[in-house]
């Protein structure tokens, strides 16, 4: 177990991503980068990208890869995320992103690809319970299919490279907390 943390984090909205991405940050002193944090700043400040970003993720649909792509390579750039490491949450959610990362951080590799896994009927009943003001049923079941379409390949795609990891999303915050730590420690064991 050595160096900063390099750690994706995969997960349906509504696996419980978002809220188990600061707690891991703060327990592995690692950055807790989220591409939909940086695109809803990015709508709040009012920038011509924000404006744009904004009617995407209203829909519900992704954002061009090339946008997401230079967006996290200018970020994971930074002496922070380099002297610290880092926790993508939201990043990569296509193979072509998840491409574009391996390469950005070569010759490095990440730690893990940790999926945290909460079935579809279940992130359903969650998000529609959440009512953040981007979650309208359609645009809940828009990102529930791009996820199937787009972003349950890279599954494969980590798996292949010998970096996943799964855990078990259902049961409490702390639970789940828990079965992440021992995995995140044992693959970072491995790498
Ligand atoms: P999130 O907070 O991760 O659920 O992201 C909210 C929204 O931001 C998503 O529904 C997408 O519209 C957009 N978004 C965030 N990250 C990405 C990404 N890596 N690629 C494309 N779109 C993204």
């Amino acid at each position: 177990m050595s160096g900063p943390l390099k750690l994706v984090l995969l997960g349906r909205q509504g696996a419980g991503k978002g809220t188990q991405a600061v707690r891991l940050a703060e327990r592995y002193g690692a950055l807790h980068i989220s591409t939909g944090d940086m695109l809803r700043a990015a709508v709040a400040e009012g920038t011509e990208m924000g404006r744009k970003a904004g009617e995407i993720m209203d829909r519900g649909d992704l954002v061009p890869d090339e946008v997401m792509i230079g967006i996290v390579d200018e970020r994971l750039a930074k002496p922070d995320a380099v002297e610290h490491g880092f926790l993508l949450d939201g990043f990569p959610r296509t193979v072509a992103q998840a491409q574009a990362l391996d390469a950005l951080l070569a010759p490095a590799r990440l730690d893990a690809v940790v999926n945290i896994d909460v079935p579809l009927d279940e992130v359903r009943d969650r998000m529609r319970s959440r009512g953040r003001a981007d979650d309208t049923d359609e645009a809940i079941e828009r990102r529930l299919a791009l996820y199937e379409e787009q972003t349950s390949p890279l599954i494969d795609h980590y798996e292949a490279e010998g970096l996943l990891v799964v855990v078990d999303g259902l049961g409490s915050m702390d639970e789940v907390f828990d079965r992440l730590v021992v995995a995140i420690d044992a693959a970072r064991e491995r790498s």
